[in-house]
């Protein structure tokens, strides 16, 4: 299907790519015409929100360093106040998918156009998505209207994350690939792109955990984390992406760590359904044309060892009592998925994930 037909529409999206790029930042903001910005980070990283400021000069008018996790709707409003009294025309969001997701709300909301320093590989700068939680209960929706209209992705800015994230977010990024390879809204562009990130965030995550200020491989992970994240924007997330969803929203857990444990199980899964999709995963592996399915899972599953990531749901202090109730919300709500899900194989699935056995 995905040579004979498909529809690809390309996202307005302008990527600067480069060590240093960050220099570049005030040039950015000339061109999409902001003259009183407000900066965004987490409370972890008001240093960097200061750095942009300092590099913005008159263009920054405030700062705004109370972004978190989910975006709750309280801290929208904190933020909206802020730039409301600051009258400010644009925002930078520096850091990682917290605070981009701020960004994108604050364009939903107010129509601020967004400039992207992203500090990890969750790669939501490269899409429409935003998310707003309320009450415990996380909407998210697609508006071109939030996505960043520029996005500065400078390696230096990665070399402060700690390993452990680094991993966790950089198999967040394969995720996207991995879903991207067989969702029904493909096309040779995002196979292209999916298979060169997977290919680049296996090269260097390695070299980061070994050494996190690998020059080399702190480029090499953010290039993957960009295409990755194009290929989320671009495509249509499938059962793994479902799982973490749920997972996340219903018993409150940190959502890169989560899709770490859930990938290799969700790929033995799917990719047996898939056999195009495999074969490029196979390939962006580095593994040979005799290699099957299983060979692709068994590659992912030591890649994940290897990076000593966390390997199970009862790691992430998930208690086997919440898995029925997650297999049940999976259940009740569509998505798409190359391999049909039942209940007793889903139950499997998850059991083997909080057991942390090899799929
Ligand atoms: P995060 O943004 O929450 O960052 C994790 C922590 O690391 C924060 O404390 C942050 O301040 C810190 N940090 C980030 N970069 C750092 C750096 N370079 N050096 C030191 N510390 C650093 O984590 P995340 O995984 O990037 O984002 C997760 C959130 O993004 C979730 O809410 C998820 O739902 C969302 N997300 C959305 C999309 C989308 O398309 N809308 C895509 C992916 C993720």
């Amino acid at each position: 299907r995905m040579t004979d037909s498909f529809v690809h529409e390309a996202l307005p999206m302008r990527v600067v790519f480069g060590a240093g790029s960050m220099a570049r930042l005030p040039d950015e903001a000339e061109r999409i015409g902001s003259r009183r910005i407000l900066v965004l980070s987490t409370p972890q990283q008001r240093e960097l929100a200061q750095r942009v400021t300092a590099l913005l000069g008159e263009r920054a008018v405030g700062v705004f360093d109370e972004a978190r996790m989910h975006v709750p709707v309280e801290t929208v409003a904190a933020a909206e106040a802020v730039a409301a009294d600051l009258a400010v025309d644009g925002c930078v969001a520096a850091g990682g998918g917290s605070t981009v997701g701020l960004g994108k709300a604050l364009a939903l909301r107010r129509g601020l156009p967004v400039l992207a320093l992203p500090t990890t590989y969750a790669g939501s700068e490269m899409t429409p998505i935003w998310g707003l939680t309320e009450n415990a209960r996380k909407r998210t929706g697609r508006a071109p209207a939030v996505l960043p209209r520029s996005v500065v992705y400078d390696p230096e800015l990665t070399m402060t994350l700690p390993v452990d994230v680094s991993v966790t977010s950089g198999l967040n990024a394969v995720a996207h690939a991995v879903e991207a390879l067989y969702a029904p809204d493909g096309s040779p562009v995002v196979t292209a792109m999916a298979e060169q990130g997977v290919r680049d965030l296996a090269t260097a995550l390695p070299l980061i955990a070994d050494d996190p200020r690998d020059r080399v491989g702190r480029a090499t992970a953010l290039r993957g984390a960009w295409l990755c994240g194009a290929c989320l924007g671009a495509t249509t997330m499938g059962l793994h992406h479902k799982l973490c969803h749920v997972l996340g929203g219903m018993l409150d857990l940190p959502h890169a760590a989560t899709h770490a444990v859930m990938l290799p199980h969700v790929a033995a899964y799917n990719l047996p359904a898939v056999p195009a999709a495999a074969a490029a995963l196979r390939r962006s592996l580095g593994l040979n044309d005799t290699a099957d399915a299983a060979d692709a899972v068994a590659a992912l599953t030591a890649l994940t060892a290897r990076l000593g990531a966390p390997g199970s749901l009862r790691d992430l202090g998930v208690a086997e009592s919440d898995l029925a109730r997650v297999a049940e919300e999976v259940l009740a709500g569509p998505y798409a998925n190359p391999r049909p899900v039942n209940r007793p194989e889903l139950t499997a699935l998850l059991h083997a994930a909080w057991t942390g056995d090899a799929p």
